[in-house]
């Protein structure tokens, strides 16, 4: 059983994208991201200081924009409008999710499209749909089909299953998996809380892709025997002997499915640390499109 291991691979990533950044600084091009949060729920404030964290530490510009919780709709459109305007500023993310008062759909179209480095924005959606290669793709999906791609794990005609449809996740992923070309080529099936006889559906995966938001939801039932197994989730349960009082764990019960697997996913340390290296990877794309260079990477 092999163990992906998503914090080497970040790094690995997150160096490949300092050579890129120290180039385009010798050319007089300094990357910029903006980061804007509302409110102050305490897991998007970790989120948000590791990306700032991460740019800096890579020479990159950063902004942060924390605005209070009960800023109003009009004032966050004006930051973001501002943001589109700023010529240092090559690409923009709002965490997630805003208060609730907060119209996350219009922000998100109010973004400009080749500054979404989320890719969330419409345009972004439809391109990925298209295949086409200036698509900005979603960090998290673009971190799964890496890992995948770095371990030489193949995806032409593979049987995928994909439990989860969100926006941000599952419908992404499905759609880069089963694209044509390296990293995709499979036939993927999306399972959600519908579904009927979720293992049934599950067993048929050679790669099982648990993005669900329940921890220790997939067992060895869910398992085809030699199968990889990619867990999404990020789910916090109390732990009283944690610093913190609670501990971070997957969508799959590690310990139980682990020995059925050739290949699995830890939480922490597998998917996780991909997303931040993939935004910076978006926003040196953004960066090189607004600036006329070519693509490095395809
Ligand atoms: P959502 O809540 O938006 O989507 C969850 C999906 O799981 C839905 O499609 C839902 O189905 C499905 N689901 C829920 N319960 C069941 C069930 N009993 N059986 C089958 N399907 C079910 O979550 P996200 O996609 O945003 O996130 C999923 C997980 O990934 C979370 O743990 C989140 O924290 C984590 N995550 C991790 C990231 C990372 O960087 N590693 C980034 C983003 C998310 P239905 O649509 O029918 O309700």
């Amino acid at each position: 059983m092999t163990l992906i291991d998503g914090k080497a691979i970040s790094s690995k990533v997150l160096g490949e994208c300092r050579t890129e950044i120290d180039s385009l600084k010798a050319s007089g091009i300094t990357p910029g991201l903006a980061v804007v949060i509302v409110g102050d729920d305490p897991a998007s404030q970790a989120y948000v200081g590791s990306k700032v964290r991460t740019c800096r530490d890579l020479g990159m510009h950063s902004q942060h924009i924390a605005l209070p919780a009960a800023t109003s709709q009009d004032d966050l459109l004006a930051v973001i409008h501002s943001l589109n305007a700023d010529p240092a500023i090559h690409g923009i993310l709002v965490q997630s999710p805003p208060p609730p008062h907060i119209n996350e759909a219009e922000i998100v179209r109010t973004i400009r499209p080749d500054k979404d480095v989320d890719g969330f924005h419409p345009e972004n959606v439809a391109k990925l749909t298209m295949e086409s290669p200036d698509a900005f793709v979603p960090c998290t999906p673009l971190g799964c089909q890496r890992l995948l791609l770095e371990y030489q794990i193949p995806t032409a005609g593979a049987r995928v299953v994909v439990i989860g449809r969100s926006m941000i996740v599952g419908k992404p992923l499905a759609l880069l998996l089963m694209a044509r070309g390296p990293g995709g080529d499979a036939t993927v099936t999306i399972a959600h809380s519908r579904t009927r006889d979720l293992p049934a559906v599950c067993r048929e995966a050679d790669i099982l892709i648990a993005a669900i938001g329940r921890p220790r939801f997939v067992t060895p039932e869910f398992i085809r025997p030699g199968a990889v197994v990619i867990d999404v989730g990020i789910n916090r349960i109390p732990d009283a002997t944690a610093k913190n009082g609670y501990r971070i764990t997957g969508d799959v019960d590690f310990e139980a499915v682990a020995p059925l697997c050739s290949a699995i996913t830890p939480v922490p340390g597998g998917v996780g640390p991909m997303t931040i290296a993939m935004l910076i990877g978006n926003t040196l794309k953004a960066t090189r499109q607004q600036h006329g260079l070519p693509p490095i990477r395809p």
